[in-house]
C-alpha cells in the first residue's frame, strides 16, 4: 500500500472535513458547503435557466438561485457561509455547476471581472470568478475598482442614496478578442446596481453580461447579509 506522508495525510483530513452551513452535520468530503441532504434542498432553489433580468443598455444577468422569504434558510444559509469563510471548494463545485446548467450559451469565450472589494481584498467575487475562470478556460481581469477617497470626496455630499449607487471605475479597459465577451461576476445580485455601474465604467460595451450566485430580490429584508 502506498501511504502519503503523514504531514499530507492531515493536509487532507483538513482540506476535506467540514460541517454542513445549513444543519451543522459534520462531513468529511462534498462541496465544503453543505451535507448531501441540505445540498438537494438548495436544488430545489435554482433559477430555470431561462431567466434573467435585461438592464437599460440590453446587458443580461443571470443567476444560479433564487434568494427569496422561502428560500432563506437555504440560499442564504450558502451565500452566508461562502461569504464568511474560505470555502474555496464550494465556489469550485458551484462554478463547476454553472459550467454543467450552461446558464449561458451564448457566452463562447468569457473574460471574467470579479466585482471589485472596498479593501482590496480578493474576496468571494474574485474566488467565484477565479473558478469559473478555470472551469471555462477563461481568463480573468481585474480591472475594476472604487474612486479614491481623495477623489471621491465630493461624493460625500451626495447623501446615503447616491452613495448606494456603488460608483465604480475602470483601472483600465481589457482588450477583447473576437468572439470574447466580459462576464462580470458578483456573489449576490439584489438591484442590479453594482453590474450596472460596473457596465458604466467599462464604457457600455456590448459584449458584456452579468453573472451571480444568487439574486435576492430587494423586498427580501432579513438574513445576515
Ligand atoms: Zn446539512
Amino acid at each position: 500500500m502506498n501511504l502519503p506522508p503523514f504531514r499530507e495525510w492531515v493536509a487532507e483530513i483538513g482540506a476535506s472535513f467540514y460541517v454542513c452551513a445549513r444543519c451543522g452535520r459534520a462531513e468529511w468530503s462534498g462541496v465544503a458547503l453543505f451535507c448531501p441532504s441540505c445540498s438537494w434542498l438548495l436544488l430545489e432553489y435554482e433559477a430555470p435557466s431561462e431567466r434573467a433580468r435585461s438592464w437599460e443598455h440590453g446587458f443580461l444577468t443571470r443567476w444560479l438561485f433564487d434568494w427569496t422569504l422561502d428560500s432563506d434558510s437555504t440560499v442564504g444559509a450558502a451565500v452566508r457561509a461562502l461569504k464568511s469563510g474560505a470555502r474555496r471548494l464550494a465556489w469550485r463545485s458551484l462554478a463547476a455547476h454553472w459550467g454543467a446548467r450552461a446558464l449561458d450559451s451564448e457566452v463562447i469565450r468569457p473574460v471574467f471581472v470579479p466585482s471589485p472589494s472596498r479593501d482590496g481584498v480578493r474576496d468571494h467575487a474574485f474566488a467565484f470568478a477565479e473558478e469559473l475562470a478555470s472551469v471555462w478556460g477563461g481568463r480573468l481581469e481585474l480591472c475594476l475598482g472604487f474612486p479614491m477617497e481623495a477623489s471621491a470626496k465630493p461624493q460625500k455630499k451626495l447623501g446615503a442614496a447616491a452613495r448606494r449607487k456603488r460608483i465604480l471605475i475602470a483601472k483600465y479597459f481589457p482588450k477583447l478578442a473576437a468572439r470574447e465577451t466580459l462576464v462580470f461576476v458578483d456573489d449576490v445580485i439584489t438591484t442590479g446596481s453594482t453590474a450596472r455601474a460596473a457596465h458604466s465604467a467599462l464604457g457600455r460595451p456590448s459584449d458584456f453580461v452579468a453573472w451571480a450566485l444568487a439574486s435576492r430580490p430587494k423586498v427580501v429584508k432579513f438574513g445576515e447579509f
